[in-house]
């Protein structure tokens, strides 16, 4: 495989988004491209920032805060990793979102520490819909009630539901998983629960993203397509 400067790789991401949306009938707006720069130096996301990139996914709380303080401003932080409740508290104001809340003790946390704060954290539920032992996420059937538990706390709102489908060497294997979590959140969105939208997907990485995109993701998570392998 050819070796491509971050720039072309994504370009490249960007025109298989584009690509997908117009055979999917959707607009590409709607499509966020998250840039997971996890273990890259921050040379490296200065690179993707100016061409353009302002979403950035980080997996481990220190080396977000590390590349936030260095890096500009109006990078919106995307928080992808298993979150200790020790940790919230160092980036609750911090974040633009939190895409793995799996547990009502960590959106209580979360909650808790946004208040002391004043600022309102954006999360994501992180559902284990592929039933991988070794997974982090709650359950499909175990998702409403999460839900609706986290919607009375203050100061944390649910924005939609995340996935991490299992790594598959063709992302179209991947397909169902991506449809089940949209079904989902089109059931929960039925339920009307005050405070709560189910708007957004997370789901797609640099293997399966142009399947995640035809499913209806609005944010893929993509690293080695545009960092070049960890
Ligand atoms: C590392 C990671 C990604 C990106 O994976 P790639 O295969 O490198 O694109 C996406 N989501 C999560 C949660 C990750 O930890």
């Amino acid at each position: 495989m050819p070796q491509y400067g971050i720039k072309e790789n994504l370009e490249k991401v960007q025109n298989i988004i584009n690509e997908e949306c117009i055979k999917a009938g959707r607009n590409s707006t709607e499509v966020t491209l998250v840039a997971v720069s996890k273990t890259k130096p921050v040379e490296m996301l200065n690179e993707a920032y100016e061409y353009g990139c302002r979403d950035f996914g980080e997996n481990k709380v220190q080396e977000l805060l590390d590349k936030y303080e260095a890096m500009p401003k109006d990078i919106r932080w995307h928080m992808i990793g298993h979150l200790q409740r020790n940790k919230v508290k160092y980036i609750v104001d911090k974040v633009y979102m939190i895409h793995s809340v799996d547990s009502l003790r960590l959106a209580q946390e979360i909650s808790k520490e946004a208040v002391k704060k004043s600022v309102t954290v954006n999360i994501l539920i992180e559902v284990n819909v592929a039933n991988e032992e070794t997974k982090f996420g709650v359950k499909v059937e175990d998702t409403l009630e999460l839900v609706r538990e986290i919607a009375k706390l203050p100061n944390i709102f649910v924005k939609g539901l995340m996935t991490i489908a299992p790594y598959v060497d063709d992302g179209e294997k991947n397909r169902k998983i991506f449809n089940k979590l949209c079904k989902l959140a089109v059931d929960i969105r039925k339920e009307n629960i005050d405070n709560i939208c189910m708007d957004l997907l997370s789901m797609g990485m640099s293997g399966d993203y142009p399947v995640a995109v035809s499913e209806g993701a609005t944010h893929v998570r993509v690293g080695t397509g545009i960092f070049g392998s960890r």
